[in-house]
């Protein structure tokens, strides 16, 4: 945890959003031709400009890094993430209707595509993704009609090439098939080109509850000779003929704890179309790798390798490889990440080192990648000028971890040669050069096969498992302590002081450029008490080597071990080891936050309160307590002022050791179930509390700066969890609330002076019932609404079904001179009464036509006058046949 810290403090540096994507005026709202739209650039433009002639907002991509309220994912994956909490009714969209083109990237986490790239013909680590938003305004109508219409009409792919997949239903959520999603797409495409697709594969819900629907999908069939053969064939399938192309999301219910779902008051619309799949189709080429983005990219690999690209299909994937995770690798760095060994840093390095490995298949020798990724700043750098920006940043880290891994290569092959003397290697060699020295397996393997001999695979699995599930029970607590167990023990200085002078006690390799050290003396603070470790750095003055702190980790009697990133250091040497005021100062200011806090909740809300857990970080805090029901808008508001007073009061803060009985005398808060030495540790605020802690903390209250709670939640039964901000982070998010309110109450004043020039549309939601009876056991609904699209008329039809089942539903509207009328009914009415029927005898009424399926018809009309006594034909016709 702690590097996310020295990532997030790096990164404020860094423009949080990406520019965005540059379009000259000129080009917009002017029609591109279809001849126009067949490069990437076309592409992009040609999507944007279109939804903006659609009246959507145009907004630039955020950063790939997820905004810090969404943990879900390690890398933002889908154009709607950054814009989540729009979509969860949280804060007001920016507008009814949004466009945009995402930076996304699925590699590591739970959407991880990495593996699959070079084996399929579509899948990316990195890509861009169009997409198109609505919030409360169009639903599924809209989404298909725009969709048709961008990829007939603009990017004119042929009708017959196009599949579309619709949600099939399911019972544990209480659904059938999304009925409303097939007639809408009967308008364009036969019935046998719209297949239905499981929950796994077309519901979408972003967490166990909220807001969730089913989707749709758009699928290009590239041909036969991509297909399997088999009879199953079709969207879906795990062969590369069907293309995913887009998906539309339609998010219209609420899922409860208990499974039940309800629709939503306001559905939204979230789609996403790969920029790079959409191009593969424009150009006719086979994969994405082969569309005008990449071809500089293969040309350079092509130029400096020593098989040309298509030579056979091992040398094609290496190529794909290389050129994919050099332009990853480059997005990557110019967000602020840099190779590391955990979480984002992890997916850098992993990514430059699998390059690497694919281009030494290729005859390239490291360093190279840094290289390529200046063709990808040529290729991209006008459309995401971060990558001009960061141009030193991305070479030298790229090329830096290149050249580690590097040495890691030679002192491998260099071992591999003293091993393989004795005319073998065994597993236990294997898995020693994977694990203490990071020489990959299949380097292992392919040296082993060029001298005729082989290794136990099975063997080397056993124990790579073994060694997994021992990390896995290792706590957070203990690592593998490499270090001679002689190594005197640590002075912690850190109360004090956050730069040193020191010297390095033990040392030892890790491998994979990291390794293990103990200072006679540390300013770090080691992971305990709910802080998490300091980051950091060491250097050695005299040859300018400097390794980045991954983790602090407490040992016992305080004493401590560190884990480093970084080389050129060994025992013996002299180092400056020093903790950056810039992660310190709000780690220290979040920690006697979290003591604040503690006391201000149990002056509100009682005794019974008791800690059940805390996280202090640089950049937030979090404290768990035990409390039976949620806090009220009155209490959260109460907690935030106390909190903020005792700030204001600035009150001294002091540490002192004392014995346990004192500490006890002294009324100082204790953590049941914890277990404390004869001496403890005591903080004390100033004539307000005293704790046992062992923590960093601020001289004073007012260093704490404005203190802001983010949320409160719950955590399990009888638990509450409250997120906090403090100092500079509290700052910021004061600014941009403030900001917000600006930017709302311009956007209110803008609507009152339209609302008076239009007369307001009737509210969503007004159904007039014109008739409700219960025939034969079905509830038959028929009613009117005023001014109302067939997207709102199609919901509500679907929510007044949901609340009377089992019912029969009919509904009609009118918008500018256009008759809508839906019937909708029941699954069990099925060959009791059509549904297509009823709709056409009362569509005669209003000279207009539909279809539709048995349970679920839509027709037109032209005569809104008529209206009721369309309505009064299919009343009749239900009487008829439900009596
Ligand atoms: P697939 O099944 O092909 O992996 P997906 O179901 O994961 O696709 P979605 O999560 O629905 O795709 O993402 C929306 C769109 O983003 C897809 O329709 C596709 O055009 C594009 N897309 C998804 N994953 C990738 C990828 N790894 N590389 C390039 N484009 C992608
Ligand atoms: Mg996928």
């Amino acid at each position: 945890m702690a590097f996310i810290g020295l990532e997030a403090n790096r990164l404020r540096n860094f423009p949080r959003e990406s520019h965005r994507v540059r379009v000259t005026r000129r080009q917009r709202g002017r029609h591109l031709e279809s001849t126009q739209m067949r490069t990437t650039a076309e592409l992009r433009e040609g999507f944007l400009s279109f939804f903006e002639e659609k009246d959507h907002l145009c907004r630039p991509s955020a950063s790939v890094i997820p905004p810090a309220d969404d943990p879900t994912t390690l890398f933002i994956v889908a154009g709607m993430q950054p814009m989540k909490r729009w979509f969860l009714g949280l804060e007001q969209a920016a507008a009814p209707r949004v466009t945009t083109v995402q930076k996304a990237v699925r590699a590591g986490g739970k959407q991880n595509d990495l593996d699959d790239v070079g084996l399929t013909n579509r899948h990316l680590c990195f890509m861009e993704m169009l997409g198109n938003f609505s919030f409360g305004d169009y639903f599924k109508d809209g989404a298909i009609d725009y969709a048709w219409e961008f990829i007939t009409e603009r990017m004119k792919l042929e009708p017959e090439r196009l599949w579309a997949s619709v949600f099939a239903g399911d019972p544990e959520l209480g659904l059938g098939e999304d009925e409303v999603a097939i007639v809408s797409w009967e308008r364009y495409l036969p019935r046998e080109r719209i297949v239905g697709l499981p929950r796994s594969e077309n519901f979408w819900q972003a967490a166990d509850t909220g807001p969730c629907g089913p989707c749709s999908e758009i699928y290009y069939d590239l041909g036969e000779e991509h297909g399997c053969g088999k009879l199953t064939c079709g969207p879906g399938c795990d062969c590369e003929r069907y293309l995913e192309l887009w998906n539309l999301v339609f998010m219209e219910y609420d899922l409860a704890e208990d499974g039940a779902l309800t629709p939503l008051p306001k559905q939204n619309i979230d789609t996403g179309m790969g920029l790079e799949r959409a191009a593969l189709v424009m150009q006719g080429v086979d994969t994405v790798f082969d569309t005008d983005t990449f071809k500089p990219l293969l040309a350079w690999v092509d130029e400096r390798a020593d098989q040309p690209y298509g030579s056979s299909p091992d040398m094609t994937k290496a190529y794909r490889v290389v050129v994919e995770h050099a332009r990853t690798a480059a997005f990557l760095v110019v967000e602020g990440i840099s190779p590391s060994n955990e979480g984002r840093g992890y997916v850098l390095r992993r990514l430059i080192r699998r390059a690497v490995q694919f281009g030494r298949r290729l005859g390239l020798e490291p360093p190279f990648l840094y290289e390529l990724a200046a063709v990808v700043r040529g290729q991209m750098g006008s459309v995401y000028p971060e990558l001009e920006e960061r141009r030193s940043e991305v070479a030298e880290l790229i090329r830096a971890e290149e050249e580690r891994f590097r040495e890691t290569l030679a002192r491998g092959e260099k071992l591999f040669e003293e091993m393989v003397v004795k005319g073998e290697i065994t597993p236990d060699d294997a898995f020693r050069l994977h694990d203490t020295y990071g020489f990959p397996w299949e380097l292992t393997k392919e040296l082993t096969a060029e001298r005729g001999l082989e290794v136990n695979e099975e063997e080397f699995t056993r124990l790579m498992e073994e060694q997994r599930e021992r990390s896995r029970q290792r706590s957070a607590f203990d690592v593998d302590i490499k270090i001679s167990a002689s190594a005197a023990r640590t002075q912690f200085v850190g109360y004090e002081r956050t730069d040193v002078l020191t010297a390095i006690l033990g040392y030892a390799d890790l491998g994979d450029g990291t390794f293990q050290a103990k200072l006679e003396q540390s300013p770090f603070y080691p992971e305990g008490g709910g802080q998490v470790s300091d980051a950091g750095y060491i250097e050695n003055e005299g040859t300018g080597a400097r390794a980045d702190l991954i983790k602090a980790t407490r040992l016992d009697h305080d004493d401590q071990v560190l884990t480093f990133s970084g080389d050129g250091f060994g025992e013996g040497m002299r180092v400056r080891a020093v903790v950056p005021w810039s992660v310190r100062f709000p780690t220290m200011a979040n920690h006697t936050a979290t003591h604040l806090l503690h006391k201000a909740l149990r002056d509100l809300l009682g005794e019974h309160v008791k800690q059940a857990g805390s996280a202090v970080r640089p950049d937030k805090l979090r404290f768990d307590f035990t409390h039976p029901q949620a806090l009220t808008a009155e209490e959260r508001e109460r907690l935030e002022h106390g909190v903020n007073e005792i700030v204001f009061q600035n009150r001294p803060v002091r540490a002192f050791v004392t014995p346990i009985e004192e500490a006890r005398n002294l009324g100082a808060m204790m953590l049941f179930g914890e277990k404390y030495g004869d001496e403890v540790r005591v903080v004390e605020i100033d004539g307000y509390s005293r704790e046992l802690c062992g923590g960093t903390h601020v001289r004073s209250t007012a260093e704490i700066g404005p203190f802001v709670i983010l949320s409160e939640s719950s955590v399990g039964s009888g638990a509450r969890r409250i997120e906090a901000v403090t100092s500079g982070e509290a700052f910021a998010l004061l600014h941009e609330r403030s900001r917000e309110t600006e930017q709302l109450r311009a956007e209110l004043g803008e609507a009152r002076k339209q609302s008076k020039r239009q007369p307001a549309k009737a509210e969503r939601g007004e159904v007039a019932a014109r008739s409700e009876e219960e025939i034969g056991g079905i509830n038959v609904y028929v009613g009117r609404m005023s001014d109302v699209t067939m997207d709102v008329l199609l919901a509500e039809s679907d929510r007044i079904k949901q609340e009377r089942r089992p019912a029969a539903v009919v509904l009609g509207g009118s918008e500018d001179g256009r008759v809508h009328l839906v019937a909708n009914f029941d699954r069990s009415l099925e060959g009791k009464v059509d549904a297509v029927a009823v709709i056409k005898a009362a569509a005669a009424e209003v000279g207009g036509g539909g279809g539709g399926r048995a349970t679920m018809a839509r027709a037109g009309g032209k005569d809104p006058a008529k209206l009721d006594a369309a309505l009064e034909r299919a009343e009749e016709a239900l009487r008829a046949a439900l009596a």
